[in-house]
This record gives structure tokens, C-alpha cells and sequence, in this order.
């Protein structure tokens, strides 16, 4: 049999990746949502939980107040910075905005750290792969987003684990627009997901993250849920 864990922060990519594990026939039996002091932590958590019970994953909650405590950037709820807020029509200007946008919430080694924990518990439980939402998209500014840094460390893992667990998403080469379809196609319950950079009954509707999120609704055609997730600012 073929077992998984999945890197569940509530987001789209995760929670899409997830679902299209599923029904590729993977055997997904828990969950991980990390609260690394990052201002969305408990939002995600208290989302990632509603996922978590829909998929009827266990899902387990991991601290690592070290890792906030070293974060500089404003993704911290520590930080005295402001969350940069990306445009929709800014999104694709790689160089000039979502570069520093992408550097102002960076947080040292995360994907690095989260995979490899991810990793003790597949290589003490016998998974064969780490679901996480790398996607085509994401992966243009982050270089820990790419299916190169899936393969690497990957083959990190076969030395570091005897189970030997791949680092995989579902998503990887899909763009925003393609992983709602996906999301749509899948039912997964969008209403439920998380993608803000910020906690609070609503998504901000200002971060980078909430840009691309309300442009993959309202392109991919389903402003439906815009406030669902946004509130009343854009219904
Ligand atoms: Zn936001």
C-alpha cells in the first residue's frame, strides 16, 4: 500500500494536492499544520482542522516558536514590518514585485525544515511520500516551490530515512486558475480553505497570497466564493 502524509496549512495547493492524492488511489493517513509564528498560524490551524475532518485525516499539530523567533521578515506576527501587499495586475511582474514581495516573507530554510519533519514521521510510520502544494506558479519566486527542490530532497531523504519518502505535490505544474478547477472537479470545500498571510474571520484581500487566490476565482470563474472567503468587500 502506498501511504502518505500531507503538509496541511489550509491552503489551496495543499488542500488540492491532498484531494488529487486521494484520487490518484494514495492512502493519505495524517496531516501536519505547523504554527511557526507566522501571522496566519491560527487561521490556518483552525481550517486546516476542518480539512483535516472532511478528508478524515488525523492532523497534528507541530510548534516551532525557535523558528519564529528567527524570522525577520513580516510574515512573523513578531514583526514591526508590513505585510507587502501585491496588486493582481503586479503578480506576474517577477523581477520587480513578487521577488521582494517573496524576500519580505521569507522564513529561514521553512520548506526545508517542514519536509524534513515531515520525514521522521513517514521514515517511523512507513509513508512513501510527503504531500506538500508546490505549484507552477509559486514556483517562479520560490526556489523551495520547484520540482527540482521536491527531488532533491527526496534524495536527501533516501540517505537521511530507511522508508525513503518522496516529496511530492499534486499540483506542482499547475497554475492558480488550474488547481480551483482541480479543486471544483474534486469538490473540495473551498469555503473551508485558508491562503492569507494574515488570521481573522476573513482573508485580508491584500497579501500576495489573497491576490492570487481572488484572481484564480474571479478568472477561473468562480467569484462564488469570493465572499465566502474575502468577507463583503468584493461580493
Ligand atoms: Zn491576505
Amino acid at each position: 500500500m502506498t501511504t502518505a502524509i500531507v503538509l496541511l496549512s489550509a491552503g489551496l495547493d495543499s488542500t488540492v494536492s491532498l484531494a488529487l492524492a486521494q484520487e490518484a488511489g494514495m492512502t493519505v493517513l495524517m496531516g501536519l499544520c505547523f504554527d511557526y509564528g507566522q501571522r496566519a498560524a491560527e487561521a490556518e490551524w483552525r481550517q486546516a482542522q476542518q480539512l483535516a475532518d472532511h478528508y478524515q485525516i488525523p492532523l497534528q499539530r507541530i510548534e516551532l516558536p525557535w523558528l519564529g523567533a528567527i524570522t525577520k521578515t513580516a510574515l512573523s506576527k513578531d514583526s514591526t514590518e508590513e505585510l507587502p501587499e501585491v496588486a493582481i495586475a503586479d503578480l506576474d511582474s517577477i523581477i520587480g514585485i513578487t521577488l521582494n514581495s517573496a524576500a519580505k516573507v521569507w522564513v529561514p530554510n521553512r520548506n526545508g525544515l517542514l519536509i524534513n519533519i515531515a520525514g521522521a514521521f513517514a521514515d517511523a510510520e512507513g509513508y512513501t511520500e510527503i504531500l506538500t502544494g508546490f505549484n507552477a506558479e509559486e514556483a517562479a519566486t520560490f526556489p523551495d516551490n520547484t520540482p527540482q527542490f521536491a527531488e532533491a530532497v527526496s534524495k536527501s531523504l533516501a540517505y537521511s530515512t530507511q522508508a525513503q519518502p518522496k516529496a511530492k505535490s499534486y499540483v506542482q505544474h499547475l497554475n492558480k486558475v488550474e488547481i480551483l478547477r482541480e479543486a471544483v472537479r474534486l469538490k473540495v470545500p473551498v469555503e473551508k480553505l485558508w491562503s492569507c498571510y494574515t488570521s481573522g474571520t476573513y482573508h485580508c484581500g491584500r497579501c500576495e497570497s489573497c491576490s492570487r487566490l481572488r484572481r484564480a476565482l474571479t478568472g477561473g470563474g468562480h467569484p462564488e466564493y469570493l465572499s465566502q472567503l474575502f468577507g463583503d468587500q468584493d461580493a
